[in-house]
């Protein structure tokens, strides 16, 4: 099924987008909630996740101990690498099959770090980048998940740039606060576009 591949920085906007898109009919596949998903309690990475880093990473309910991992890979770049090498083929694998099986024109891919990992740039059919200023996206995370200003400017810097993820898209939704009336009219206009591309 024709994919459009869904991106932006954190708090451009990307599941505010998508949701809009998801009201027209279209299935979302979430590659964040993906890799939610595969560690929670029993999720299919727990047992590689044992196995490489030993059972006090996996919480008692059988999820991953986010925390924990999240300090040492924060610090450690060939553990983050090990805990990637399980976890980026299994996130593949699994979007992979909701893709399959989704139902729809079309079907939108979300994935945070298209630009910057690469590998599902090739794989969809078209990316979208959802497009907003930094100070945007610093009040929005700030509202959303209480960081600080500094927290996010932190997050962003490691991230692509706006520069970076605007030459690799095919099409930019901006998401700064526009007028309700034209930010429907553009998701619209790109919903015709891509269910017109799909059919072809
Ligand atoms: P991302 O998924 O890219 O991190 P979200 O979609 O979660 O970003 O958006 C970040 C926050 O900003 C959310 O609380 C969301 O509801 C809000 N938001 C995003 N775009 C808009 C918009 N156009 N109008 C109002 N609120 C928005």
């Amino acid at each position: 099924m024709f994919a459009v591949g869904l991106t932006g920085g954190i708090g451009s906007g990307k599941s505010f987008v998508a949701e809009r898109f998801a009201a027209r009919g279209v299935p979302i596949v979430d590659t964040d909630a993906i890799a939610h998903r595969i560690t929670a309690p029993h999720g299919l990475a727990m047992p590689a996740i044992a196995r490489a880093f030993g059972a006090s990473f996996v919480a008692p309910d059988g999820s991953l101990d986010r925390p924990r991992m999240r300090a040492l890979v924060f610090s450690d770049e060939t553990a983050r690498h090990r805990l990637e090498a399980i976890t980026h083929p299994l996130i593949r694998t699994e979007t992979e099959r909701e893709w399959q099986q989704a139902h729809g024109p079309y079907v939108i891919i979300v994935v945070p770090l298209l630009v910057e990992s690469g590998a599902w740039k090739t794989r969809v059919n078209r990316v979208l980048v959802v497009d907003c200023s930094v100070e945007t996206q610093i009040a929005r995370v700030i509202q959303r998940n209480g960081f600080t200003r500094e927290q996010v400017l932190a997050i962003i810097a490691r991230q692509a740039t706006r520069e970076a993820r605007i030459a690799a898209a095919d099409d930019v939704i901006v998401n700064d606060d526009l007028p309700r009336d034209v930010f429907d009219a553009r998701i619209d206009e790109l919903h015709h576009l891509y269910t017109s591309s799909a059919g072809r």
